[in-house]
């Protein structure tokens, strides 16, 4: 058949986190107990005050469009949030209401980036970075930042790639997928950097904020020298347990919050009405919930890093955020087991499905090759269970 797609289209690929999560659930619709370990959202359920105000909500008819940008009482809201959590000052005007942190990530690409501008993407990265970059037809530069300097860019490594054409560096602290986070002083280094560098923006997705375990998280945007051109991308997904809402923001210099609100105006509207008041249920109410699951999750956290560190060979970072784990398992790469060999860490995470009933993401769609990605955000029966099979199935790599 005649190709009919958008060369724009068939360059994308398709999300390897979303790929494999949909491959466990096939097997689990055969009756095969799969222990899914590779998308990346909370086990928990959504607050009950937060559902409460969502079905206030459909009750008080919010079945109409919001303003494009989001209700103005959300955006105040997070502004307060943004003052209280990060002493952030920002007006509504600057904060625009997206369908989930995704979408403010690509408002955000396609609205500063142009063919050809360059924007450094840190790596391991989240799949979907390199993707928004290629349909705003951006170039990507990857820096790669491995395990031995657990896993974070250095200012030298920084300076070393900026060039003329670079517009954006693309920080994500928590980040997905390694678990790093920026601390107070790595952030002020990076900062001395891009003072010298005043064409480039800090694009800082923040998501995983509240899932923190090194105390106070420190936004890049409360560094004054650099804060007129710092973006950061937040939203309700992580912390609240409420990625199927769909709510994510950006509170942004005006230029570019409302660029954003411009396109989103031509491209989805607002975002889901009743989701925007459950979202502003979560920001203005009991933030208990919020680091109840934290403290679940860093207990996760402890119970996976002892249980990798037991399988010989895995060098297993320290995740000091998120809920994800990028062990590297290189040394089981050119292995074999039954007439296959495992080449590569996607071969690695196919053999561990088929093999361990594990669902886990290789390291190769993060740009972290020997790797496996491993979301401990599941019961922590299920992490030992999980890691008990890992460890059993890869003994038998020969
Ligand atoms: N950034 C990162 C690093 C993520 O892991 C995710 C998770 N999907 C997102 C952004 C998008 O979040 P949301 O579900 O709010 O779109
Ligand atoms: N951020 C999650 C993950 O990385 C959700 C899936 C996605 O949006 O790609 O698994």
């Amino acid at each position: 058949m005649k190709n009919i797609l958008s060369a724009r289209l068939t360059a994308l690929s398709p999300s390897e986190t979303f790929a494999m999560a949909q491959k466990s659930n096939e097997l689990k619709a055969l009756g095969i107990d799969v222990i899914n370990m590779s998308v990346g959202e909370p086990d928990f359920t959504t607050p009950d005050h937060i559902k409460e105000a969502a079905k206030k909500a459909v009750d008080d008819n919010y079945s109409f469009y919001s303003p494009v940008a989001g209700f103005p009482d959300l955006r105040e809201a997070i502004c307060d949030k943004l003052s209280r959590e990060n002493s952030l000052k920002y007006t509504p005007a600057q904060i625009v209401v997206s369908g989930g942190a995704k979408q403010s990530l690509c408002n955000v690409i396609l609205s500063i980036i142009d063919k050809g501008e360059e924007v450094i993407i840190p790596t391991p990265c989240w799949v979907s970075y390199p993707e928004m970059v290629k349909l705003a037809e951006g170039t990507t530069l990857f820096v790669y930042a491995g395990i031995g300097q657990n896993y974070k860019l250095t200012p030298r490594q920084l300076e070393e790639a900026i060039t003329p054409a670079t517009k954006a560096l693309l920080l994500c602290s928590p980040s997905n997928p390694t678990g790093s986070v920026y601390t107070e002083p790595e952030l002020a280094a990076i900062v001395r950097v891009l003072e010298k560098h005043p064409q480039v923006y800090v694009i800082a997705d923040e998501i995983y904020e509240h899932i923190n375990y090194i105390g106070q998280h420190v936004s890049i945007a409360q560094f004054d020298a650099i804060r007129d051109r710092v973006i950061v991308v937040n939203g309700v997904s992580k912390g609240y347990a409420m990625t199927g809402w769909r709510i994510g923001w950006i509170a942004a210099p005006q230029q570019i919050a409302s660029a954003c609100s411009l396109l989103q105006g031509q491209y989805t509207s607002g975002a889901s009405s009743v989701s925007q008041r459950a979202a502003l249920a979560a920001y203005s109410g009991d933030q208990r919930c919020v680091s109840e699951m934290r403290t679940a999750f860093e207990r996760r956290r402890n119970l996976i890093v002892k249980q990798l560190g037991e399988i010989p060979g895995l060098k297993v970072n320290i995740p000091m955020g998120a809920f994800y784990i990028l062990p590297d398992c290189s040394c089981y790469l050119g292995r074999s087991y039954g007439g296959k060999r495992v080449q590569t860490a996607a071969d690695l995470s196919m053999y561990i499905l088929e093999e361990a009933h594990v669902a886990c993401v290789g390291g190769d769609a993060f740009g972290a090759p020997g790797c496996l990605r491993l979301s401990y955000a599941i019961s922590d029966a299920n992490i030992t269970e999980a890691i008990a099979r890992i460890k059993r199935t890869l003994e038998k790599l020969a």
